[in-house]
């Protein structure tokens, strides 16, 4: 979607892009990094306790180890360059944003705006939303190189994108349009109660804010996910029964299981959790359903589930509301402080005046910029849980290594603990295989049953590595 649109809902929505992005698999373990434990257990018992167990032959670590080891080392760096990549275009992006801003601040064009706005119109309700369509314009042109560059240029340089330039213009096209209608609401609705409750706007403009957001998880499944993908119930009966006794085992209502084909804009396996209440659902992308193993697959529906029964969306509103409630706190302060030395040269008659929105944004921005570790942690948390539900409930600890490894095609593997604690939103690849091994070692008559159970429908649906293989390849540009 464009910048612009992404900057406003990443500072005023900024659960709406965490959510609806992707909740794929993710695990974090306690004892990352520490020494292997011994593979017999020699520790003397104290007199009078009982001996200690026979420790299982499986040793977790080192199975961790296998796995990572299966991935070539060409294709191990290219994902670490991807993703070490993507930290430092949150800077530039941060950066940029805040250039862009104060630009318009700066050069007088954002208060020229408002003053085309108020020729234009008499309403206020609409002399913001003209001055929100001039902005929104203004932002994603002078951005557009590098949104072409991040959005398309980049992932077609790793090998992610399946799309044409085409595709990508036309996504970019409802993006924008999204942008003016759902943004333009979103900055009219907030500018009108900052008009009327002048002194505690700030309060009340993060209750709308979070209203707003609601309000977007309620229709995103039902009215924008459709604008770019097509969805459909999940159909193959050899994949579709085992993922439905899945879902009714863990008493989630079977028919919440969607497909969507991801697969026309990239290679990407991923699966998520989105909507409310009655929008609520779980739909897993066709890159997943065709590149991956049935075991792989109810690995990753079990975490979904995971992220269902857990009530993960509805707790998420309640964390990210709190974070909205401080972040209007900032910007209120912000923006006085700023506007009372800069806002006269600027030509920002007060807080209402939509002139002001770049500087209002800036603060946002900082905010958001700022808290980044913040909100990854958040949402890593939540899906560390989801991982250890999904284990549980699927029982397929080598579908999870294996799915964890084609993650690993866009997120690094193996980074450091506090590489993860920063910039991560869903565990490493490393803490996700390790907390499946542990369990693994504990299970192990329960896991080779349940892979072979696996392998056998796999047989049955004629799934094969290479079958996924040419997969890949047809849907690449
Ligand atoms: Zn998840």
């Amino acid at each position: 979607m464009p910048r612009p649109v992404r900057l406003l809902l990443l500072t005023l929505l900024p659960a709406f892009a965490s959510f609806l992005a992707a909740l794929p698999l993710v695990a974090q373990v306690p004892g990352q990094g520490l020494p292997p434990p011994p593979a017999s257990s020699t520790a003397p018992g104290t007199p009078g306790t009982p001996a200690p167990r026979a420790v299982p032959a499986f040793d977790p670590v080192a199975a961790t180890n296998a796995y990572l080891a299966t991935v070539p080392a060409e294709a191990r760096s290219r994902s670490d360059a991807y993703f070490e990549g993507g930290y430092w275009l949150q800077l530039w992006d941060f950066l940029l944003g805040v250039a862009v801003n104060l630009g318009l601040l700066a050069s007088g064009l954002s208060r020229r705006m408002r003053d085309l706005a108020e020729r234009l119109a008499r309403p206020r309700a609409l002399r913001t939303f003209l001055y929100w369509a001039q902005y929104l314009l203004a932002t994603s042109l002078v951005l557009f190189p590098v949104t072409l560059y991040e959005g398309f240029t980049r992932e077609h340089a790793y090998g992610l994108s399946n799309q044409t330039l085409g595709a990508w213009l036309k996504e970019q096209g409802i993006g924008l349009a999204l942008g003016l209608v759902l943004g333009g609401a979103a900055v009219t609705g907030l500018y009108a109660v900052v008009r009327r409750l002048p002194r505690t706007w700030a309060l009340w403009g993060a209750v709308t804010t979070i209203a707003f957001l609601v309000l977007s998880f309620l229709v995103a499944p039902v009215y924008i996910a459709p604008l770019f993908n097509r969805y459909t119930r999940l159909s193959d009966p050899v994949v579709r029964e085992p993922v439905l006794a899945l879902a009714r085992s863990e008493g989630v209502d079977a028919r919440d299981v969607w497909v969507f084909d991801a697969s026309r804009q990239t290679k990407r396996v991923s699966a998520n959790v989105s909507g409310l209440a009655g929008t609520m659902r779980i739909s897993l992308n066709d890159n997943l359903l065709e590149r991956c193993s049935l075991a792989e697959i109810e690995a990753v529906m079990g975490h979904e589930i995971g992220h269902y029964v857990l009530d993960h969306v509805y707790k998420g509103i309640v964390f990210f509301g709190v974070l909205i409630v401080i972040g209007f706190a900032i910007l209120k302060a912000g923006f006085e402080r700023v506007s009372a030395r800069w806002g006269a040269a600027w030509g920002i008659r007060g807080a209402d005046d939509p002139a002001g929105l770049p500087l209002a944004l800036v603060v946002l921005s900082a905010y958001v910029f700022l808290a980044t570790p913040l909100l990854n942690t958040i949402i890593r948390v939540d899906e560390a849980e989801a991982d250890l539900f999904g284990i549980n409930a699927s029982g397929q600890p080598d579908g999870e290594a294996l799915v964890d490894l084609k993650l690993g095609e866009y997120r690094k593997l193996d980074p450091s603990p506090l590489e993860e604690a920063l910039f991560f939103d869903h565990p490493s690849g490393r803490s996700r295989i390790l907390m499946a091994m542990t369990w693994k070692a504990e299970h192990l008559a329960e896991s080779e049953a349940n892979a072979r159970r696996a392998a056998a429908a796999d047989r049955l649906r004629g799934f094969s590595p290479a079958r996924a293989e040419a997969w890949v390849k047809a849907h690449q540009p």
